[in-house]
C-alpha cells in the first residue's frame, strides 16, 4: 500500500466576533509514501491553516467540520480525541514550524529537548537518547554535536537551530513530516542544504512530505506534486512538471510571473492586479473571479467544477471547459 495520507474535503472554520470564518473550503488530496507535496498560495490562502488542521493543532475557536477527514493510514485523525492526537503527533506526524525560536524551549538546552521525545515515544533510555540525540544532530549536518547538546538555543546560529527543529521532527522517524516555511528566514546557502536533507531522509525513511511554502524556488527544488490554493480552496493540483511547464489556472500561472517573493505585501503580482478576499467575504461563483482577466458571467455566477486534464493534474476552472470541447472536437475529425 503506497497511500499515507488521504484528505477528504476538509472544512476548517473558525467562530469569530464578527461570525464565522471559513478558512479552508472543502480540499481534497492524496499522498503516498516517500512523496512531496508542496502546499503553494499567497500568504492568507488557507495553507498554513491545512496544516495545522492536520496536525490538529487549530488555535481554540478553530473547528474542522464533521464532513471532513484525514485519513492517515486507516485512522481519521479529524475524530480522534485530542489526547490519541497528541501521542500520534510526535510519534507517526511531525512539523517544522516556520519560526525555529518560537518552536524550541528557550530555557532547555538541546539535548534535552532532543532526547525528551525519544524517551517518551521510543521508550529509550537517557543513555540511549542522548546518543540518538547525538546521532541526528550529525545527520542534519551540525558539527561538534556533543558540544551542542550541552547549548541552549540562543547560542546557536538561525540556520542551526532550525536543523535541530529537523532533528527533533526527524527523531521519531515520522511517516508524515508536515513543514511550514521552514526555510523562508534562513539565507539560501543553508536553506539548500536543509532542502537537501530532507529530499535525503524522506527517501531513506520513505516518509511522507508536504511542505507549505509561498517559494516558487522551493516547490521546483523539491516538490513531487503541486497544491495551488486561493481564498480557501485548492485550485490546480499537479506534478511538479505539469504544473511548471503546463499551468492552466490564471492564478497558477500569476504566481509563476511573480516569482521570486508573493508573500511580499509590497509586491505587486504583475499578472493579477487585486488582493485576497477577506475570509468572511462572501463571493458568488468562482472565487477568483475579481481578479481574473479571462472572468465571465458565467465565473461571476457559478462555481467552476475541477477538471481532471491527465491523471494527475486538476483545475478548478472554468477555461477547461472549452480546452475539453476542442479536445471533443478533434476527435470527431475524420483522419
Ligand atoms: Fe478565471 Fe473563470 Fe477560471 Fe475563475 S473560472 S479562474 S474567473 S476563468
Ligand atoms: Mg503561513
Amino acid at each position: 500500500e503506497k497511500k499515507l495520507l488521504s484528505v477528504k474535503d476538509l472544512r476548517t472554520n473558525f467562530r469569530t466576533a464578527d461570525g464565522e470564518l471559513s478558512a479552508v473550503r472543502g480540499i481534497s488530496f492524496d499522498l503516498d509514501k516517500g512523496e512531496t507535496l508542496c502546499i503553494v498560495g499567497e500568504s492568507g490562502c488557507g495553507k498554513s491553516i491545512t496544516s495545522l488542521s492536520l496536525m490538529g493543532l487549530l488555535p481554540s475557536n478553530g473547528y474542522i467540520s464533521k464532513e471532513s477527514s484525514i485519513n492517515l493510514n486507516g485512522t481519521d485523525l479529524s475524530k480522534l480525541p485530542k489526547e490519541r492526537l497528541r501521542s500520534i503527533r510526535g510519534r507517526d506526524i511531525s512539523m517544522i514550524f516556520q519560526e525555529p525560536m518560537t518552536a524550541l524551549n528557550p530555557v532547555l538546552t538541546i539535548g534535552y529537548q532532543l532526547r525528551e521525545p525519544l524517551m517518551l515515544h521510543q521508550h529509550l533510555s537517557k543513555q540511549k537518547a542522548h546518543a540518538k540525540g547525538i546521532e541526528l544532530l550529525t545527520q542534519v549536518g551540525i558539527p561538534y554535536p556533543e558540544k551542542r547538546m550541552k547549548q541552549y538555543p540562543h547560542e546557536l546560529s538561525g540556520g542551526m537551530r532550525q536543523r535541530v527543529m529537523i532533528a527533533i521532527a526527524l527523531s521519531c522517524r515520522p511517516q508524515l513530516l508536515i513543514a511550514d516555511e521552514p526555510t523562508t528566514a534562513l539565507d539560501v546557502t543553508i536553506q539548500a542544504q536543509i532542502l537537501d536533507l530532507m529530499d535525503d531522509l524522506k527517501n531513506q525513511l520513505g516518509m511522507g512530505v508536504i511542505m507549505v511554502t509561498h517559494d516558487m524556488g522551493v516547490v521546483a527544488e523539491i516538490a513531487d506534486r503541486v497544491m495551488v490554493m486561493y481564498a480557501g480552496e485548492k485550485v490546480e493540483e499537479g506534478d511538479v512538471e505539469s504544473i511548471f511547464t503546463n499551468p492552466q489556472h490564471p492564478y497558477t500561472r500569476g504566481l509563476l510571473n511573480s516569482v521570486p517573493d508573493i508573500d511580499d505585501p509590497s509586491f505587486e503580482l504583475e499578472a493579477i492586479p487585486g488582493s485576497l478576499p477577506n475570509l468572511n467575504e462572501e463571493i458568488s461563483g468562482c472565487r477568483f473571479h475579481p481578479r481574473c482577466p479571462f472572468a465571465t458571467d458565467r465565473c461571476k455566477a457559478d462555481s467552476p467544477k475541477e477538471y481532471e486534464l491527465h491523471s494527475a493534474h486538476r483545475v478548478k476552472c472554468w477555461l477547461q471547459e472549452e480546452v475539453e470541447i476542442h479536445a471533443d472536437d478533434r476527435e470527431t475529425i475524420p483522419s
